[in-house]
């Protein structure tokens, strides 16, 4: 409560905040510009790639690219309209097995677990987590987050040096959205949630995916009960029953978008948990080379 107060003071005193163009609502963004945010994202993803197994299964691959690039579309003709750059698109599928999640960092730099695909089910509840994960990044979420928290913990000038600080390293990766591969689980706020879920609804329709999709895979969610209840993507990502009623609310406005879109294929996902033998999986390249 008090580093929301402070925030709000910083944002009438100082020219770091902005208002968000998707949203309409004031960000304290500190010193951080999205430049700067893409570039952190580069890197860490750089760092994802080479000490994570990727997968190099065709079939968990070939949809999310499919996937990915349709929704990537969306979001970069969205970005137009604001006078904005397109991302730098990246997919990679993570073989994981336990670890249910999945995330966008700044610039458009995506990975999915495979532990995640039974959840999905079909490429329609692929666009909508894909959607919602691409919202989290076009609302600058992770640089908000990582600002307000560098805020709190030590003021701007601290905030200046401390993306160049490699023990911050992990806490920074986390506020950009990688939260469960460095280790730390940094939770989005329940405001930064609705707000990811309504434009990634309308991303996901506008990508020909369709939205009542979000109701089945935030259903299945919410029953992935005790212990196998995944710790990394209940705790960035709360409350599924109460969203599902949110998203509800907001089918009437984002089913004519999607009535319009030219449909994307609905192939089904293989089931990536449980596989006898998940075929040609590797650690990433190192860059050596
Ligand atoms: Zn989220």
């Amino acid at each position: 409560m008090r580093s929301l107060l402070l925030i709000a003071a910083v944002c009438v005193l100082l020219p770091a905040c902005k208002t968000n163009p998707y949203t309409g609502r004031s960000q304290f963004l500190g010193l951080s510009s999205e430049s700067d945010e893409i570039k952190a994202g580069i890197s860490g993803y750089q760092q994802v790639l080479d000490e994570q197994p990727i997968s190099t299964d065709a079939d968990l691959n070939e949809p999310l690219k499919r996937v990915g690039t349709a929704i990537a579309k969306a979001a970069d003709a969205w970005r137009a309209e604001q006078g904005e750059e397109p991302f730098q698109w990246e997919f990679h599928v993570i073989a994981d097995d336990k670890t249910v999640n999945a995330w966008c960092m700044p610039g458009g730099k995506i990975a999915f677990y495979t532990g995640i695909y039974p959840i999905l089910v079909d490429e329609n509840g692929m666009g909508i987590v894909m959607g919602h994960e691409v919202a989290h990044a076009m609302l600058r979420h992770g640089g908000e987050r990582v600002s307000s928290q560098k805020l709190v913990a030590g003021g701007l000038a601290a905030a200046a040096v401390a993306t160049r600080d490699n023990e911050n390293r992990g806490l920074i990766m986390a506020g950009l959205g990688a939260g469960a591969t460095f280790g730390y689980i940094m939770p989005y706020s329940r405001l930064h949630e609705s707000e990811a879920d309504m434009l990634g609804l309308e991303l996901a329709a506008r990508a020909g995916y369709d939205p009542r999709a979000a109701i089945g895979v935030w259903e299945r969610m919410a029953g992935l009960g005790g212990g196998d209840r995944p710790a990394e993507f209940f705790s960035t990502h709360p409350d599924p029953l109460n969203r599902i009623k949110e998203m509800q609310q907001q089918m009437p406005q984002v089913l004519p978008t999607y009535e319009r879109s030219k449909k994307m294929p609905n192939s089904k996902l293989p089931n990536a948990l449980g596989r006898k033998a998940p075929r040609a999986m590797k650690p990433a390249k190192k860059k050596s080379k």
